[in-house]
């Protein structure tokens, strides 16, 4: 389905990424699974032979957050649609087609965890946001690798959540030198043995760079996480 939509909000999460709030008349009636995406174009934006862009962007939003969608958006290259979305103002025009995309939150869930590399947080946040505004009884916990403390995108809403929802648990963890920072340090995968060795039975949704998820299936398989329990998404 193709939908017209105005930007209602943008919010700068980090120096290189924004959320960007969208709506439409009739919005309510719109149906996706958390996980899912739009290609979104953006009106007048066309590339050298005048043909118009478009690029998927991943819902960051829940289906139960009523009235709008939001993409979460890592500025790319100069000249790329990123760029250009990170331009977007209030009142601006979008253009959406979707929702797209076989990756989505599978039922029934117990436990589950999210594992993430930088921007790719941005599609598990539609399932986590979903789950935990349902009441989801089980445990849900989310492993959340990025560069630097200040790439570190959702910080205040997560630190929110964990507050109130006692089942969830963010473990952020960096991959460079800052002295201070007090969490984990070190990539993904070399948490996972640790963190998830007593619960292999988990559900595992992993979004990220495509050599961040190859490496973390891997680890997760060494672990003896069986494939059937692994559901990717890789931009
Ligand atoms: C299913 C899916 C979901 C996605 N969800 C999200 C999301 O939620 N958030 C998000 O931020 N992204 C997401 N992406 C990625 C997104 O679709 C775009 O690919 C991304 O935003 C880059 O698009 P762009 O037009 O800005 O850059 P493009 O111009 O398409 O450039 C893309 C890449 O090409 C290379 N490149 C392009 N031009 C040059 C150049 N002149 N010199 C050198 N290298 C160059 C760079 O490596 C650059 O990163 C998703 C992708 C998929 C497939």
């Amino acid at each position: 389905m193709k939908y017209e939509g105005t930007v209602v909000q943008v919010r700068q999460e980090t120096p290189r990424v924004k959320t960007i709030r969208v709506s439409w008349p009739g919005i309510e009636a719109l149906q996706f699974v958390p996980g899912q995406f739009f290609m979104l174009s953006i009106p007048g934006f066309v590339n050298q032979a005048g043909v118009q862009v478009r690029r998927a962007y991943s819902i960051a939003s829940a289906p139960l957050d009523k009235g709008f969608v939001e993409f979460t958006i890592t500025s790319k290259t100069p000249t790329g649609l990123s760029a250009r979305a990170h331009e977007l103002k209030v009142g601006d025009a979008l253009s959406l087609d979707g929702p797209a995309g076989h990756f989505g939150l599978k039922r029934p869930v117990k436990d589950i965890a999210f594992i993430a590399g930088g921007s790719g947080v941005s599609s598990l946040r539609a399932m986590y946001r979903q789950l935990l505004l349902e009441g989801h009884p089980g445990p849900i916990t989310l492993l959340f690798g990025f560069h630097a403390p200040e790439d570190f995108i959702f910080k205040d809403e997560l630190a929110e959540l964990q507050r109130r929802h006692p089942n969830f648990k963010v473990i952020p963890t960096i991959t460079t030198d800052d002295p201070a920072w007090t969490g984990k340090r070190g990539r993904v995968t070399e948490l996972i043995p640790q963190l998830f060795a007593d619960t292999k039975d988990s559900d595992f949704y992993l979004c990220g760079p495509p050599a961040m998820v190859e490496d973390t299936i891997k680890t997760l398989a060494g672990i003896g996480v069986a494939r059937h329990r692994i559901f990717r998404e890789v931009w």
